[in-house]
């Protein structure tokens, strides 16, 4: 039977924003609700090595989502595990339908859902996702063991994604279109220096060919960018890494948004153009993108929407009663 959640502050996405989010707001004593979403943890619960979180020389990215889960857990923050389909801005307190049939009712709300993978866009991707077609190596590269796979993309994610199939793939081609690439110059050395990896500048993917009979890629259609000519790229597997989309569907036609659409803070703050929402990581934020940034994003939506519940208490408390 579907229940009401009522909470100060409801907290939307399980990310390294969330869970910080989580944590701060709970210390806050705000008995905060977390909403995991259909992704536990975030984008990096499908990455590997994580090189750059403080006080961690190397971490595997699920693992330290997992700490961070329990980190929340311990300090007693209440997180549900739900996928929040609706939200309902327009009058207070703010309400949510979760996937469940749960409603949630809340003082303030900290959107904390992050972003998700980008698509080519063309018919024989989609008709191949899942057979051949993916945007996780960490979840699909075990697949591809002796084989030769392509990687699309010229960001961090390419990189990583590329040099993690190495240890699987006997070939490993990056497809970029353009002549240098916007990883960190880090990667793009340890991609530059592994045998395994060849790169194809200056070409974009004009198709994914497969097979029907069983489902499967064989190659990839490719197209110089600039002298607009073709040719065919024997591979078992097309990985896609051209960037991520905030997932700003629940708040688009409610909050300012800018750059596309990231959901808009007042610079230096956590704050959306609604008082009393309040937006951290990469659902916001289309420069840094890191977990780390998304951490310090979630602690400063924690301590703003402590500073307005107190300022705010007698019009908007609801807190369970
Ligand atoms: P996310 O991690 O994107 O989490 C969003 C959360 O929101 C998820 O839990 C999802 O379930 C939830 N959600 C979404 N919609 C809803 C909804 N409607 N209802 C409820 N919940 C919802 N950064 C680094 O600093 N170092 C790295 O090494 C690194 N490696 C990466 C490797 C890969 C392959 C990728 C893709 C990213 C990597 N990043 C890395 C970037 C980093 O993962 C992100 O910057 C960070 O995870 C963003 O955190 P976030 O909390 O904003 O959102
Ligand atoms: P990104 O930095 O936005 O890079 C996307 C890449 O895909 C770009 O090279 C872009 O080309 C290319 N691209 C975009 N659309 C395309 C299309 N339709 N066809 C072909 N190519 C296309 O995305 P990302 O690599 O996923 O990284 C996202 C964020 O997460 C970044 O901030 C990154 O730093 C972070 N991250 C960090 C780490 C790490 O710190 N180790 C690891 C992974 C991700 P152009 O270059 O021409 O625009």
């Amino acid at each position: 039977m579907s229940q009401t959640h009522k909470t100060k502050v409801l907290i939307i996405g399980s990310g390294p924003a969330g869970y910080t989010a989580a944590v701060y707001a709970t210390r806050a004593m705000l008995e905060p609700i977390l909403v995991q979403g259909i992704q536990p943890g975030g984008q990096l619960t499908i990455t590997t090595e994580v090189e750059n979180w403080p006080g961690d020389t190397e971490v595997q990215g699920p693992e330290l989502m997992v700490r961070m889960e329990e980190h929340a857990r311990a300090v007693g923050a209440n997180i549900i595990t739900d996928h929040i389909l609706s939200l309902d801005l327009s009058k207070r307190p703010f309400t949510a339908t979760g996937d469940s049939g749960d409603l949630y009712e809340a003082d303030a709300v900290i959107l904390a859902t992050g972003a998700q993978a980008k698509w080519l866009g063309l018919p024989s991707e989609e008709r191949l996702k899942g057979f051949g077609v993916s945007a996780c190596a960490t979840c699909d590269g075990f697949f591809y063991r002796g084989k030769e796979v392509a990687v699309i993309g010229g960001g961090n994610t390419a990189v990583e994604e590329a040099l993690f199939l190495t240890n699987f793939a006997s070939k490993v081609t990056l497809i970029h279109r353009r002549d240098s690439l916007r990883a960190e110059k880090i990667l793009q050395k340890r991609l530059f220096e592994n045998p395994k990896v060849e790169l194809i500048w200056d070409h974009v993917v004009e198709e994914i060919l497969g097979d029907d009979n069983p489902k499967s890629v064989t190659g990839l259609r490719i197209k110089h960018a600039k002298t607009g000519e073709t040719r065919d790229l024997s591979v078992h597997g097309a990985f896609v890494a051209i960037g991520h989309s905030p997932a700003s569907e629940l708040v688009k036609d409610q909050l300012e948004l800018h750059s596309g659409s990231y959901v808009w803070v007042k610079p230096g703050t956590a704050q959306t153009s609604l008082p009393g929402v309040f937006a951290a990581g990469d659902v916001t934020d289309d420069v840094y993108r890191q977990a780390v940034t998304s951490a310090g994003m979630g602690c400063m939506a924690a301590l703003e929407a402590e500073k307005f519940l107190a300022e705010n208490t007698a019009e908007t408390a609801v807190a369970a009663e």
